[in-house]
């Protein structure tokens, strides 16, 4: 909600707290409790979420509910009214069952936006903190920094050279310019330069600004209030779902109709066929698999989560399970991200090496192994001064003492660096402008008022920096720096690289009035060599990728040699570096080849990762792609998986990614992955077994009335098998642990969807199985009368399946491997299911509704003793496929 008054735009940036009634010390934390309790949450309402009514009514929108309302209209009208009722009340269990998994997949899919909700830097009571941009209230004082979503409108209080990407709002695509200062009422809302607006995003500089608008009074949540709409978001699996059981529906329709001809022809009664009809239909539709799949999704979702992936989009846990290729960065992911100095190396051939760990302020410099004063080597506090002036980190003492940094690692190593020789970063002068860094330029540039006049420093990668340079700070003196020494200190450099270093050199140079601020007149002042140490388990996880037949892909935007040093260090195997510049001077068809050996691509940016997803994915690779700058939105958006780093990433790659990496570590996402092919093995467990449970019924339903018999199984029956009892043990099946083998094997082909065609041919085998199994049952019991016949078929059907269902606890692995007790729920599940049909069968009102009659001892036994060959005959296909498949791999 927006505070009183609109005309923010007017204000002088003094002005606008009082406006506000706040300081820029910022609200206290009650004044912003009674803020957030007057004018709500920060949040843009995503359309109204669904009520449980509003669900309930969706579970009705299908075709099939509409064959059995009518089939129960039907019943009524012609006097079976059991009949009817049975239909009404399972599909009134349909509805709640699916209303009940979809409302639980709903709350699990707001806990985990909520989760992933935008964080933004707010000053109260004087200090800065990270909060939830939910808690925003109009008067808070928000920090804005290169990289940064703006989490609500803000009047701008001071700027540093910030710009924003407005383009979410206006379209605009080039960055504008943001500075405080007021100005014209009439000045229109695409001009107000002293206003940033929630939705956009910072790319350079920073700013301070206080709250003017949060929510829908934001200009984001207005127009996003009126293009507001609910989007049903389907994900490829569900459409391939989807597809299956359209296919499925159009086959038996045609059988359903030839069926009721072949029927007429035999004379039978129209309310027979009917009835035999709507058998049919429910029949063929696995019921309960949409729900199944939604439910084991969601339950995925919160498995990768304790993996450290957050996914945003359901289906991405599924993806992540077929990737072929992962293009990594090297920062965080492949390394600590815990970076420290390790050695300064100055122009004039001086090598200062330091001592000492972490943040310890205390340690020391040394120069050939001994102990030295910063001052007594020339050149080093210019270099040192020039790191912490360019530089947006500060040292910080957390709650238990110890010393940290706050800002970024490469920029905490260099202020650490020159804290150890006394120069302290916050006694050196305000940065009054800047460009801010990005892995695109690879440096950053401030300009500052000092010793009369102003000065610009410059850091950044070392050859990058060079380039703006045309003066050499050695031995204490200005030197032109010619091409002699070019060449001495590009060797020095790719020598301190190939140690694994990440190198950073500094810059300086007096400006001039009306000078740009990257004139390319610096004077060099050396460089730094930062450690950041190898993830010990990066190594076991590439091993595993190498196992599961995962290409992996180094891409970073440090040094050749260091990307190396650092991705041999791991275990990488890779012929040689690729670098960006190198890629450009490449065609497509060069490139490719070149990437199937060389597989550290180093000085790249976000194109180059663009270029790489497009030729990978013409081969007809899955891509897992990581990225955490503004820049890299565009490749994580066109990657099958784009995951953005939880704590490196920037608001804007996070936007854009479907998992969003906690730790940063690429063990995480291995582990994500195998976590994927689990859930999509399962996947493909329940629906094949689901699959042939359908086929079963069909098989018995047709069989039986091509054979002249009565109506095998009625509707009401086989819509309780579907929904009930195949639906409670299919969610089981989706929660089966991983097998053995997940990550020794090669990722699925993606085009070969939920049913490859051995897989279908093994399921109509099986089903077709169960199929004529009820069939003989029925027709054997006939002679005691067709209810009993038919409470055989009708049991033994669950019986069948139950004993089916252990041939789906694993797509590979027999029995035997698996063991019987395994998954507990799968135990749980059956033992429901089976109760669930002595109840069909002996409780009065169900046995109104089933028209069944009761048992004895003796029928169940020969029920399971009929079914056991399933078990047999599902053992001996897994074992003949697994054959004819290493013998193929040996081949
Ligand atoms: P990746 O994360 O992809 O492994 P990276 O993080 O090493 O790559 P970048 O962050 O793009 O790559 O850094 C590229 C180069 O830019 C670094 O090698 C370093 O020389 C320089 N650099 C990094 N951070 C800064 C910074 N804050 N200011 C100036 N220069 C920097």
């Amino acid at each position: 909600m927006a505070a009183p008054d609109p005309r923010w735009h007017t204000l002088a940036p003094v002005e606008v707290p009082d406006a506000l009634s706040t300081r820029e010390s910022g609200l206290s934390g009650t004044e912003a409790a009674a803020r957030l309790e007057r004018y709500g949450e920060n949040r843009l309402s995503d359309g109204e979420k669904p009520s449980v009514p509003t669900i309930m009514l969706r579970q009705f929108r299908s075709s099939l509910v509409l064959v059995l309302l009518v089939a129960a209209a039907i019943s009524l009208a012609v006097g079976e009214r059991v009949d009817a009722l049975a239909i009404l009340l399972i599909v009134a269990l349909n509805a709640i069952l699916g209303t009940a998994q979809e409302w639980q997949a709903e709350q699990g899919m707001e806990a985990l936006r909520r989760m992933l909700g935008l964080r933004a830097v707010v000053v109260r009571d004087g200090r800065e903190s990270e909060v939830d941009a939910g808690v925003l209230v109009p008067g808070d004082i928000v920090l804005l920094e290169s990289g940064r979503k703006v989490p609500a409108d803000l009047a701008l209080l001071s700027s540093t050279t910030l710009q924003v990407d407005e383009a979410p709002l206006t379209g605009e695509s080039e960055p504008v310019t943001k500075v405080e200062g007021a100005l014209p009422e009439e000045t229109p809302l695409a001009e107000r330069e002293n206003i940033v607006f929630m939705g956009t995003t910072v790319v350079n500089g920073r700013g301070t600004g206080a709250v003017v608008a949060t929510g829908m009074e934001t200009e984001f949540g207005r127009i996003a209030g009126l293009s507001r709409r609910v989007e049903e978001v389907k994900t490829p699996l569900t459409r391939r779902l989807d597809l299956l059981s359209r296919r499925i529906g159009e086959m038996t329709l045609a059988v359903a109709v030839l069926v009721v001809l072949i029927g007429l022809l035999q004379g039978r009664e129209v309310y027979e066929l009917f009835l035999t009809g709507v058998s049919l239909a429910v029949a063929v539709i696995p019921e309960g698999l949409p729900a199944v799949v939604t439910l084991s999704l969601a339950v995925g979702v919160k498995a990768l989560m304790r993996r450290h992936c957050l996914v945003r989009h359901l289906a991405a846990s599924e993806t992540l399970g077929s990737v072929t290729v992962i293009c990594t960065d090297k920062t965080g992911t492949l390394t600590r991200n815990e970076m420290a100095v390790s050695m300064i190396a100055l122009p004039g051939g001086e090598r200062v090496e330091m001592e000492g760990r972490g943040y310890d302020p205390t340690a020391t410099f040394l120069v050939d192994g001994e102990v030295v004063g910063p001052d007594a080597v020339p050149g080093l506090p210019a270099f040192l001064r020039a790191g912490a002036a360019c530089n947006h980190a500060s040292l910080s003492v957390d709650e238990d003492g110890k010393p940290g940094i706050l800002g970024s690692p490469t920029e905490g190593a260099l202020v650490v660096a020159a804290a150890r020789a006394g120069i302290r970063r916050e006694e050196l002068p305000a940065i009054e402008e800047e460009v801010s860094f990005s892995s695109a330029r690879k440096r950053m540039t401030v300009a500052v008022t000092e010793g009369g006049g102003q000065v610009a420093y410059m850091k950044g990668a070392p050859e990058v920096v060079l380039g703006h340079c045309t003066l050499v700070l050695a031995g204490g003196r200005v030197l032109p720096l010619d091409e002699r020494w070019r060449r001495m200190l590009q060797g020095d450099l790719d020598e301190a690289a190939g140690g694994g270093l990440r190198l950073i050199a500094t810059a300086r140079r007096s400006m001039k009035a009306g000078d740009d601020l990257e004139e390319p007149d610096f004077i060099f002042l050396g460089y730094a060599g930062i450690l950041d140490p190898p993830r010990e388990e990066a190594r076991d996880a590439l091993a595993l990728c190498r196992r599961a037949g995962i290409d992996v892909v180094v891409i970073t935007g440090d040094a050749p040699a260091t990307a190396e040093a650092v991705a041999r260090s791991v275990g990488l195997s890779s012929t040689g570096v690729l670098r960006g510049a190198e890629m450009d001077a490449m065609d497509d068809g060069a490139l490719l080849e070149k990437l199937r050996e060389t597989k550290i691509l180093a000085r790249v940016s976000a194109e180059h990762k663009l270029r790489v997803i497009d030729l990978f994915t013409r081969e007809g690779a899955v891509v897992a792609m990581t990225g955490d700058g503004v820049n890299d939105a565009p490749a994580l958006k066109k990657a099958h998986v784009g995951i953005a780093m939880g704590v490196k990433g920037t608001d804007a790659a996070k936007e854009a990614s479907d998992i969003v990496l906690v730790d940063d570590n690429f063990a995480s996402i291995v582990a994500g992955v195998a976590e994927g092919r689990r859930e999509t093995d399962n996947i493909a467990k329940f629906t094949r077994y689901l699959l042939s449970s359908n086929i079963g019924e069909v098989v018995a339903i047709t069989g039986g009335l091509l054979a002249g018999l009565p109506l095998v199984l009625l509707p009401a029956q086989v819509l309780w098998v579907n929904l009930v009892t195949d639906g409670v043990t299919a969610l089981a099946l989706g929660v089966e642990p991983a097998e053995k083998g997940v990550m020794h094997r090669r990722p699925a082909s993606p085009a070969a969807g939920v049913l490859p065609r051995r897989a279908a041919a093994g399921v109509v085998l099986i089903g077709a199985a169960i199929g004529a199994l009820v069939l003989m049952v029925f027709a054997l019991a006939l002679g005691a009368g067709e209810e009993r016949a038919r409470t055989l078929a009708f049991t033994g059907l669950v019986v069948f399946e139950l004993v089916n269902l252990f041939n789906f606890r694993s797509l590979h692995a027999g029995i035997l491997e698996t063991g019987v007790f395994s998954n507990p729920f799968l135990i749980a599940a059956a033992a429901i299911s089976l109760l669930l049909q002595v109840a069909a069968v002996y409780a009065p009102p169900l046995q109104a509704a089933f028209r069944t009659v009761p048992l004895g001892g003796a029928d169940w036994l020969l029920l399971l003793l009929v079914g056991l060959p399933l078990l047999l005959a599902g053992e001996s296909y897994k074992r003949a496929v697994g054959h004819g498949e290493k013998k193929k791999e040996r081949r």
